[in-house]
């Protein structure tokens, strides 16, 4: 899941607490737009807000340790770059393919591309709506128009967007799941016009037995893009694995993309999560080469559309979908140093979905650079 999925309550890694501090400490001086929250998380919103405001009133003393919140900071605009960010990613140089992160559509998706620009990105992941709420949006031809002249402003080469979590597509329950069909209609729609090169969905969770809710999911699918036409491509994100999910391991998410019409397949590929597989039970880090045969068995690297590139908080084999920095979780920095440079994956656009800090800005350009240097054997 992207960075806003993350619980308000998770901790903050030790390691963070310096970078926090001096951000916390110049924010006074920036104007803060404001904080716009879904009702649903007004809890954990008020929380924080509260905090900041506490925050700011002793702003130049050191911050005492307080639960993490990536979700309830306020987005800077594009173009604003705090001076803690450090160098551009674009500095590094990098030959591969596209590589960026999830960014923020804080006042509008025309935000997205500057906001890429801003973390030094060649790929941006973008919710077109507010991912934890089933109202749905239309995006008008002007608005994809727009986009895609941004867009094409930038070194941005590659875009995804990523589905509502609310989304079952496997659910037994008819209700949601007719709600969930039409919310991934409108998904795929936005992101058509858009002119979005494919949309990331999580499969379902099957509630009642695991080979019906793989049929249903891939039911829904196939009646949504019998319906929907148009240039973005779906890819299925392989799972952690927690309760009822499917698409945790290879083979399951082989049989849902197995059960999809023919004419279809083309349509259809994967989005590997290295946090999801790690806690899954795939060890990338100490089995790069069996993980990667396995899939290449399995699924097929012509099938992978995507990698999603996060360090898991959570060990091998957890279940638990608990994104971390790259190089400061469970998987560690060897197998994102194998994936950078692995011909195999050479192709295949590369984004990061790890905890943004407070300016949002900071850790996806040091992730990047990172990730850069990794891809030069640095
Ligand atoms: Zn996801
Ligand atoms: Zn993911």
């Amino acid at each position: 899941m992207p960075p806003k999925k993350r619980a308000p309550t998770a901790k903050k890694p030790a390691v963070k607490k310096t970078a926090v501090k001096k951000t916390a400490v110049k924010k006074p001086a920036v104007k803060k737009p404001a904080v716009k929250k879904p009702a649903v998380k007004k809890t954990a919103v008020m929380k924080t807000a509260v905090m900041k405001t506490a925050v700011m009133k002793t702003a130049a003393k050191p911050l005492p340790a307080r639960p993490k919140s990536t979700r309830a900071v306020s987005v800077p605009k594009p173009g604003t770059i705090p001076a803690a960010a450090g160098p551009s990613p674009y500095e590094t140089p990098y030959h591969g393919a596209p590589l960026g992160a999830h960014v923020s559509t804080s006042g509008g998706v025309g935000t997205a591309p500057p906001r890429g620009v801003d973390i030094g990105a060649t790929a941006i992941q973008l919710f077109t709506k507010q991912a934890n709420q089933w109202k749905e949006r239309l995006v008008e031809d002007a608005e994809g128009q727009a986009f895609r002249a941004a867009l094409a402003q930038t070194p941005v080469a590659f875009t995804n967007a990523h589905d509502s979590y609310l989304i079952n597509l496997a659910s037994p329950n008819p209700d949601l799941r007719a709600r969930s069909i039409d919310s991934f209609e409108h998904e795929m729609r936005r992101s058509n016009t858009l002119g979005l090169h494919a949309v990331v969905s999580h499969p379902g969770n099957f509630m009642d037995d695991r080979p019906s809710g793989v049929a249903r999911n891939a039911d829904a699918i196939a009646e949504v893009l019998e319906r929907v036409v148009g240039p973005t491509r779906l890819l299925m994100e392989l799972t952690a694995g927690q309760g009822t999910v499917i698409g945790s391991t290879f083979e399951e998410m082989a049989a849902l993309l197995a059960r999809l019409p023919t004419a279809l397949q083309a349509r259809v590929g994967v989005c590997l999560d290295t946090a999801h597989v790690f806690a899954a039970g795939y060890d990338l880090a100490g089995d790069y080469d069996g993980v990667m045969a396995r899939f290449e068995d399995v699924l097929g690297f012509s099938r992978l559309g995507l990698l999603h590139l996060n360090d898991s908080k959570a060990p091998l084999g957890s279940r638990k979908d608990r994104h971390e920095l790259i190089g400061a979780g469970a998987i560690g920095d060897g197998a994102f140093r194998r994936i950078m440079t692995d011909p195999r994956l050479a192709a295949v656009p590369k984004v990061l979905e790890t905890p943004k800090g407070d300016d949002m800005i900071s850790n996806d350009r040091a992730m990047l650079r990172k990730l850069r240097a990794f891809a030069a054997n640095r």
